[in-house]
């Protein structure tokens, strides 16, 4: 990443590394991993997301809304937008995820969205003891109990989530000072749904 790039084209640049890391993972490990269109198991949450995310995802609705023929967000992702999904027994739904269970906001996805599903290693006191599936000697690692059943991850399938989660910080932190935000601010999905879809 250039010094010189704003912190968003960073940020972008940086889930560009992750997505190519998860495709490489993904083909490598194809029999191993059950993620799939239509598998919505990680999105029934209700997200918030660090400033400099939200300002990708906030420009991205803009720029739907704004366009004469909506590449993503159109009729059915408003009409989706306005339904209460979750009711007071059930999982959360994330208010992005639409009643086919596709992502609203793809293209745009926070970080984590992006991540889910691989051998994520973060360091050893970090995740709760039934979220670890495996021990490493640089950490504890978690994955999705549908993924790698039958076999571990390599070490070269392993995603260093800390230091992704360490860039992210950084470029939050930059990205904040040159707008006058706290740092420590987070934003839900839920209310970039509601400025977006008033
Ligand atoms: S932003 Fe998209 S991928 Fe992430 S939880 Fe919501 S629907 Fe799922």
């Amino acid at each position: 990443m250039s010094a010189l790039a704003s912190p968003l084209a960073d940020y972008v640049a940086l889930t560009a590394k992750v997505d190519a890391f998860a495709d490489a993972v993904s083909a490598r490990c194809a029999s191993q991993i059950s993620c799939r269109s239509g598998c919505a198991g990680c999105c029934q949450v209700d997200l918030t997301v660090s400033s400099i995310e939200a300002a990708s995802i906030a420009e991205h609705l803009r720029a739907t809304r704004a366009a004469a023929e909506p590449p993503a967000l159109g009729a059915e992702a408003a009409a989706t937008f306005c339904a209460e999904d979750a009711t007071a027994d059930a999982l959360p739904r994330c208010v992005f995820l639409s009643a086919a269970d596709a992502c609203l906001i793809y293209p745009v996805r926070p970080l984590v969205c992006r991540s889910q599903g691989l051998p994520l290693r973060y360091p050893s006191d970090f995740l709760p003891e039934a979220a670890v599936r495996l021990r490493v000697r640089s950490g504890a690692v978690t994955i999705c109990p549908l993924n790698f059943v039958d076999a571990q991850p390599s070490p070269h399938d392993v995603l260093d989530a800390e230091r992704v989660d360490q860039i992210l910080a950084l470029l939050n932190l930059r990205y904040c000072r040159e707008h006058g935000i706290d740092p420590e601010q987070r934003v839900s999905l839920r209310a970039l749904r509601d400025s977006a879809y008033p």
